[in-house]
């Protein structure tokens, strides 16, 4: 439940930041949403299933690549994903 107030909190305030004019203004906002974004990632994390957490991919021998799949995070959040419009 707590997560979910959490979750909301932090789409309500980029949805904000998107609308702020001013720079300052924009990356205090930013900088809020962080915080609460690390809350929920703490909770709401799984290792990525395509490189098991590590970020990249064995491609040969000495080779390996950024995993496409979380982006080289070595995790996926569920659930926040990011709209485009
Ligand atoms: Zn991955």
């Amino acid at each position: 439940m707590k997560q979910k107030v959490l979750k909301n909190k932090y789409e309500e305030l980029i949805k904000v930041a998107e609308l702020a004019t001013g720079r300052k203004e924009t990356i205090s906002l930013l900088h809020k949403a962080e915080s609460i974004r690390s809350k929920i990632t703490k909770k709401i994390r799984y290792n990525c299933n395509k490189c098991n957490g590590y970020g990249y991919r064995r491609t040969s021998i000495d080779g390996a690549k950024t995993c496409l799949n979380c982006f080289g995070k070595g995790y996926i959040l569920n659930n926040l994903t990011k709209k485009s419009d």
